[in-house]
């Protein structure tokens, strides 16, 4: 007996070629390999690839961008909801000077915004400043200070700093301290819709009424609780809330600075400002949300829970998580609050920005980075024999030759920018084109800022 062949999708690869002026679209399978072996779990898990869009825009299909989601704890290509890609990023506490683990963080997103926009992806990025918490309020007590001239100055600093790193500046910084408006809808918001109930102490999330909670980081609720003591703000929390996982919305209190509010004078929860931040900059949902990997649980857990609960649950907050690893010094993470802290500006006395980009870049951005003064040291020749090699001549456009794809394809993979740089240094000293010269020196100027 014959049976019709079964009709199945079509995989034929050349049909993009033909199909070039139409949209197509395939599902997006998950590459094999390390770390990819998440598969989708429900619709909004499942990612598409408009492969005819991004041939017309002159990439190839190999040209994505795959970039890992702390979330689904695997690599997915990245692909924008909207014309302009929008990406969020948990900023400063100022409240101390800038030292190498923010840069590092703050340059991932920098190469990430720049490999975005040099291949014509229109971005649109914001990064907060918390200018009112209690890490600020208890070192402008300690030095005498008023807690806004301690945040104004620290935060000058912060963005001298990055200025001297060639930082892609954010296109909006939004303070927390000008966006209480929004946080206190925010969180009346949470309250009309069930999701946050009233204690003596504040307003808090009650985490039982978000299903969700746990995705992101994973964790049970007795480690969730043992991370919650460990952290200062637990002798703040009050007793007499559902859980003691629910996070504060709102804090009732007294002293220091407070803003009026529905639930009464007090201070905004840490977590409330970047729920209600992105939404009012960036809007919902978000493309891309970043931070250091040691934001994962409480606060982005708890952005999530707020945000969506605030948006009707259907839709998921952020498209891709981006988790920046420690940098560690001497074996433990550098911290303000251990104060083991290497300076920006002391390191810059030194080395020239160039040559601390490649340090700081020269290892993958979910790996925790040691401080190692020789390796700093060799960064700058390194950066040095980069320049001798390539500083001199014009910038390109970027070609389609070996050497800039291979350099380009250890960014696209989940942002190798360690690999991009080596691919860079050998590709440098061989005799190529003038063409593939001048777009390798793109990439290293314009993408990288290395050179
Ligand atoms: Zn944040």
């Amino acid at each position: 007996m014959d049976l019709p062949e079964r009709v199945g999708p079509r995989r034929d690869p050349t049909s993009f070629e033909l199909g070039a002026d139409r949209v197509q679209y395939l599902p997006f399978v998950i590459r094999r390999g390390r770390g990819r072996r998440d598969t989708p779990k429900d619709r909004e898990d499942f990612v598409w690839i408009d492969r005819a869009r991004h041939r017309a825009r002159g990439y190839r299909p190999s040209q994505v961008l795959w970039l890992y989601d702390t979330r689904r704890r695997g690599t997915f290509a990245f692909q924008p909801r909207t014309r302009v890609a929008t990406m969020y990023v948990c900023g400063v506490t100022p409240y101390d000077t800038t030292h190498l683990g923010h840069a590092r963080t703050f340059l991932v997103f920098d190469v990430l915004a720049r490999l975005l926009e040099v291949r014509g992806q229109r971005l649109r990025y914001a990064q907060n400043i918390t200018d009112v918490d209690e890490s600020i309020l208890q070192r402008a007590a300690r030095d005498k200070v008023s807690w806004r001239a301690l945040g104004r100055r620290e935060e000058r600093a912060f963005l001298r700093d990055m200025k001297a790193l060639d930082w892609r500046k954010p296109d909006a910084i939004p303070h927390a301290t000008r966006e209480i408006p929004a946080m206190i809808k925010l969180a009346e918001r949470l309250r009309r819709r069930g999701f946050a109930y009233e204690t003596p102490g504040g307003v808090y999330f009650d985490v039982a009424k978000f299903p969700r909670f746990g995705q992101l980081s994973r964790f049970s609720k007795a480690k969730m609780q043992r991370i919650l003591a460990s952290q200062d703000d637990a002798r703040l929390d009050d007793p007499t809330r559902r859980s003691p996982i629910d996070f504060a919305l709102w804090r009732r209190v007294s002293d220091g600075p407070t803003w009026p509010s529905p639930f009464g004078r007090g201070r905004p929860g840490w977590h409330l400002e970047c729920s209600a931040m992105s939404a009012r900059h960036l809007g919902f949902p978000i493309d891309i949300h970043g931070g250091g990997s040691d934001l994962i649980y409480p606060h982005h857990e708890s952005e999530i829970a707020q945000s969506e609960a605030a948006h009707g649950l259907r839709k998921r907050f952020v498209g891709h998580w981006v988790h920046v690893a420690p940098m560690r010094l001497g074996g433990a993470k550098m911290s303000k609050s251990d104060g083991n802290m290497v300076f920006v500006r002391e390191v810059l006395k030194k080395t020239t920005p160039q040559a601390l980009r490649l340090y700081l870049l020269d290892v993958h951005y979910r790996r925790p980075f040691d401080h190692d003064e020789e390796r700093l040291d060799r960064a700058r020749e390194r950066a040095e024999a980069l320049g001798r090699s390539l500083g001199r001549g014009r910038l390109g456009p970027i070609e389609r030759d070996a050497s800039t794809q291979e350099v380009l394809g250890a960014l696209d993979d989940d942002l190798h920018a360690e690999r991009a740089i080596r691919a860079l240094e050998k590709h440098a000293r061989r005799d190529l084109s003038p063409d593939s010269m001048a777009s390798l020196r793109t990439i290293a100027r314009k993408v990288l800022g290395i050179l």
